[in-house]
């Protein structure tokens, strides 16, 4: 990865070492026949293959031959999906994982998409074992993150575990991935607009520490997505390559700060919001992307009618007006998503404009971060809904 030079900066710059914060990267047409080599470097011999039936279909059963030619003993694991048809990131799915995985295992390789990977970074740090990264769909930019956001007991909540020792995503499995997964991972790029914009205010304002070097390494993956959205949209070759480096890249960022600033503000809480809803419904869940780019089209049009309010934003008002006059358009941001395919609207996640405004006014209330969208909350006796709701129906 050309890129992993300036993350290297980035590990000295917060004085860490880098070779043993960063994971190996390899991302590339056919990157997966690379495995046995890797594995055989690292003196492993015992491998576990954590998939569900569609990744195991896409990736794993490839990857069971390649590692079986190798010489590795190779156990797959297929996780089973729930009553709704889905895999969850919960209690059974992780016990399936734990008994299933042979005591002996030197590795599990995550085969998937983000909640395969969530549920295989928990075992991995329970088990005493490392992980390997084999994502199946550029869906999200939390691969190589430490913390697990796991669904217990009905209730999401996000345990810090391990990252993963190496990213193997194979350009030639990716391209094939549905298509709502590919937009998906656009959206989570997309959230970066607002979420850096959060960090920036809530430095400001908040006087939170704020990194220069990541915040720039983390807008140049996303304005990359962005200039080749075309390419994103057909899914070819080129599109997927700079949207998994983009998504990789913004994971590393994180993983290298310790902290989601840079990738993860009000438009998350937003999407966290709607998903404790769908959860205590026990609706089917929606990609984590589709609700994040939903919701950063919402936000940025939130925050272009408060920009330059003072009673939000006091003395730190034109400044942040003239970061916030720097975000491009949301109807923009909307033909973007339209243009992969993905969502625009919440109508299409099947969340309701009532539980859209419910989240404009309380979502706030899910982190202590401070955000534009706090900052807004606080401001405001008035319903946030009706003030800002415009000519564009939601
Ligand atoms: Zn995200």
């Amino acid at each position: 990865m050309n890129d992993l030079q300036e993350m290297k900066q980035l590990a000295f710059e917060l004085e860490e070492d880098p070779d043993k914060v960063l994971p190996y990267i390899n991302i590339d047409k056919g990157s997966i026949e690379a495995l046995p080599e890797y594995l055989n470097h690292r003196g492993f011999k015992h491998v576990a293959l954590i998939a569900d039936q569609h990744t195991w279909k896409a990736a794993g059963k490839k990857i069971a031959t390649i590692l079986e030619q190798g010489g590795y003993e190779v156990a797959p694991v297929q996780i089973t999906p729930n009553t709704n048809g889905q895999v969850l990131a919960d209690e059974p799915s992780i016990v399936q994982v734990l008994v299933e995985t042979p005591p002996r295992v030197d590795v599990l390789l995550a085969i998937g998409s983000g909640t395969i990977h969530d549920i295989t970074r928990f075992c991995s740090s329970k088990m005493g074992a490392p992980f390997i990264s084999v994502p199946t769909a550029a869906s999200v930019d939390g691969f190589t993150s430490k913390g697990a956001p796991l669904i217990l007991r009905g209730f999401k909540q996000t345990i810090q575990t391990v990252s993963p020792i190496a990213v193997f995503a194979d350009i030639d499995i990716l391209k094939e991935a549905p298509l709502e997964m590919t937009a998906a991972g656009f959206g989570d790029m997309i959230a970066k607009m607002t979420s850096l914009l959060d960090w920036k205010i809530s430095h400001w304002v908040n006087d939170e520490p704020y990194n220069e070097t990541a915040a720039n390494l983390t807008r140049r993956s996303l304005y990359n997505c962005v200039d080749h959205v075309n390419e994103i949209a057909k899914a070819d070759e080129e599109g997927i390559r700079i949207l998994i480096k983009a998504l990789i890249e913004s994971g590393l960022v994180m993983l290298l700060l310790d902290f989601s600033r840079p990738a993860s503000g009000g438009e998350h809480h937003l999407s966290h919001y709607w998903e404790m809803d769908l959860l205590k419904k026990g609706a089917p869940q929606v990609l984590h992307g589709a609700k994040v780019g939903v919701a950063t089209a919402i936000l940025i049009q939130l925050y272009q009618f408060y920009a330059e309010d003072e009673s939000v934003f006091g003395a730190h008002t034109p400044r942040i007006a003239e970061e916030i006059s720097r975000l491009p358009d949301y109807v923009d941001v909307l033909d973007w998503l339209q243009l992969t395919g993905g969502a625009q609207v919440p109508s299409d996640l099947g969340i309701d404009s009532a539980l859209v405004h419910e989240s404009l006014n309380k979502a706030f209330t899910i982190r202590d971060r401070c955000t534009g969208l706090y900052l807004i909350n606080q401001a405001k006796t008035e319903d946030l809904s009706i003030s800002w709701r415009s000519d564009h129906e939601l």
